[in-house]
């Protein structure tokens, strides 16, 4: 997890600003006087900080309808519009762009083939084409543009920006955050896709009041983020949460994963590992039709595929059962495509769970599905840059992004610092 930064004055500013713009955002609208009950500090420091967020367009204010006699209390609230992010979730075809905005809504979001094949290069330039094209669509001025995030399938170095390795690309060690700074002259951070989705639900989704919650998603491969106090726990090389790759089944003849392991989760619950189980054959890169025809099948009461989707619901619900028991999250979020099938899947993971979880009897767990399609996915990339700006800056070295980047973006030909 993240160091802290020590102190000095422009931590101190930091702070100050950091505590009174969570407060805003948290109750939506709050006074003056509320401000300085909630944060404790001197009112002249308020009226400072305050007079600098209006100033900057970053928040306005607002009188309040009704009020018991007297002069209305005037509130305070974000301007979401302020500032933007853009998200790009990569595919080794293509990819989702979404910009949002500071409440990590997307008001605009497409998607762009890269034609060819994914070679960095040629992907940077992709990448560099679509986010200017997508900017000017939405109607966007470059300026307001706090920062770049990509979320990618594969072994992601996030501090660094560098993507380690990644399956579907055919990459490793690939500097991707510094490529795109480089050519659009804005921080940009990089996670593993995953990650990336557990972020957006940890600031702006249903992870927001859980320190301790579990992302899961399901589809082509089976992936895992991991939310620990609040931080997403990456282990010591970015991979952290192979979920896709626990051994569930120790039989001779178990399935084998495209890792080369027999038995992995993977194998038996992504969609290719269900296809593959019901035709035999490796079903290759393009599943969505395929898996599409197999769930109407089993809907429509084939016994034998209905079989073969509780037993990959089984399978999630041993592997869940084993991650709940050591992480003990307060819930578990479910994402991914392979949430289409629905109940063939879910009800006989529900089912399987509590018969693997330690204290089952005592406590269930709270499953919680997702609609993600790939503007999510894209929205949680963007989700990288929001969260520095939201989490305390005592986190982070220098070249995270904190509110005075923000303020200093309404001021016009503002220096950005970048990461270094
Ligand atoms: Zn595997």
């Amino acid at each position: 997890m993240a160091g802290t930064r020590t102190g000095h004055k422009r931590l101190l500013r930091d702070l100050n600003q950091s505590i009174i713009f969570n407060l805003i955002v948290e109750h939506g609208a709050i006074s003056r006087t509320d401000l300085a009950r909630r944060s404790q500090l001197p009112a002249a420091t308020i009226t400072r900080i305050v007079g600098e967020f209006l100033a900057a367009g970053l928040i306005s204010e607002k009188l309040a309808e009704e009020s018991s006699g007297g002069r209305p209390p005037v509130f305070l609230s974000i301007n979401p519009n302020a500032g933007y992010v853009v998200g790009i979730k990569l595919r080794e075809d293509g990819m989702t762009i979404a910009i949002c905005d500071l409440n990590c809504t997307i008001i605009f979001s497409a998607d762009e083939q890269i034609t060819g094949e994914a070679m960095p290069h040629r992907v940077v330039e992709a990448m560099t084409g679509a986010v200017k094209r997508c900017v000017s669509a939405a109607s966007v001025p470059m300026n307001k543009v706090l920062g770049i995030g990509v979320g990618l399938s594969g072994l992601i170095d996030s501090a660094r920006g560098i993507c380690r390795y990644s399956a579907i690309l055919g990459w490793r060690d690939v500097e991707l955050a510094a490529a795109l700074e480089f050519k659009l002259h804005l921080p940009v951070r990089i996670d593993n896709d995953v990650n990336t989705l557990a972020v957006a639900e940890r600031y702006f989704g249903a992870g927001r009041d859980a320190a301790n919650f579990l992302m899961l998603t399901l589809g082509r491969g089976i992936g895992l983020g991991i939310v620990i106090g609040g931080e997403i726990y990456r282990g010591s090389s970015g991979g952290a949460g192979e979920f896709g790759h626990m051994t569930i089944d120790t039989s001779a003849d178990a399935p084998v994963c495209n890792c080369g392991k027999r038995g992995c989760l993977e194998a038996i619950a992504s969609d290719y590992g269900i296809l593959k189980a019901a035709t035999g054959a490796d079903p290759g890169h393009h599943v969505e039709d395929a898996i599409g025809t197999l769930i109407e099948r089993a809907q429509q009461g084939d016994e034998e595929v209905r079989t073969i989707f509780t037993r990959a619901g089984d399978a999630l619900g041993i592997a869940l059962a084993n991650l709940t028991n050591l992480f003990d999250p307060a819930r578990v979020l479910i994402g991914g495509k392979g949430l289409r099938a629905g109940e063939l899947l879910l009800e006989p993971m529900r089912a399987t769970l509590p018969l693997h979880r330690f204290g089952a009897a005592y406590e269930s767990i709270e499953l919680v599905p997702q609609t993600t399609d790939d503007a999510s996915w894209a929205r949680g990339a963007a989700s990288l840059l929001l969260r520095e700006v939201f989490r305390s800056p005592i986190y982070e070295g220098d070249e995270a992004l904190v509110i005075d980047d923000l303020l200093s973006q309404a001021n016009a030909g503002s220096q950005r610092r970048r990461k270094g």
